[in-house]
């Protein structure tokens, strides 16, 4: 299967959260982004696919798929995000036993309760602001990343692993009924591998879907996560 074209043609016809960030052309990172996109339409298996290529440098890997996760991960929400509202969702949860505070340290200094639609939009343009933050995410090779890059992304990541639980959890009924869920499976499965091969997530957060991802993902890397 085709899987990332199948993916954006599926997502594409849907609403959109918010736009896309994309890279420019020309740039060393579109063309790892292009390379990355290419193993996925060859077909090969997604724990192969996310493998920092020969000679490529960690952190441009990194930064390729965290903007890509945001990217489809914003398209998943938005497949979902008219029927998550103040009422349906009044918390951020996965369940009734994890639920999410949202804290930022400027509007919101202490762990704050918040309808899910509004902490993943703020998780959203949090997101946002990183990876349009030159600094953090450089858009020229002679620019270095910043030092704390991998602990930046590795919050970025965290984030978005809560917003496949919340989705899963609480619309994952909506995702049936349009047909998403082979795609979101095949993004969640791709993220999954990814975050795993590098470690780059708390195997605590991993939590709300541990069973879920012990059936979609069953391969070595659930089983090391097991041990
Ligand atoms: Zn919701």
């Amino acid at each position: 299967m085709n899987i990332a074209v199948s993916f954006s043609s599926f997502f594409e016809k849907g609403k959109t959260f918010r736009p896309k960030k994309k890279f420019s052309p020309g740039t060393l990172k579109y063309s790892l982004h292009k390379q990355a996109q290419a193993s996925l339409n060859s077909g090969v298996n997604l724990q192969e696919a996310i493998k920092l290529p020969p000679g490529e440098d960690f952190n441009d890997w990194l930064a390729v798929h965290v903007v890509d996760f945001f990217n489809r991960i914003n398209l998943i929400y938005g497949t979902v995000c008219e029927q998550c509202t103040d009422t349906t969702c009044p918390r951020m949860s996965g369940g009734p036993k994890y639920e999410y505070l949202w804290q930022d340290g400027d509007k919101y200094k202490k762990p704050t309760h918040l309808p899910a639609n509004k902490y993943i939009s703020l998780l959203m343009d949090w997101i946002e602001s990183q990876i349009n933050d030159e600094s953090i995410f450089p858009v020229t090779t002679d620019v270095q990343f910043p030092k704390n890059f991998a602990s930046v992304c590795k919050k970025i990541l965290t984030r978005l692993y809560r917003v496949f639980v919340h989705v899963y959890v609480h619309h994952f009924d909506r995702l049936m009924s349009i047909g998403a869920e082979p795609h979101v499976n095949t993004c969640y499965k791709h993220f999954y591998y990814f975050v795993m091969e590098f470690s780059l997530l708390n195997s605590k957060e991993l939590e709300p879907l541990k069973e879920m991802t012990l059936r979609i993902c069953c391969d070595f890397h659930v089983s090391n996560y097991n041990k």
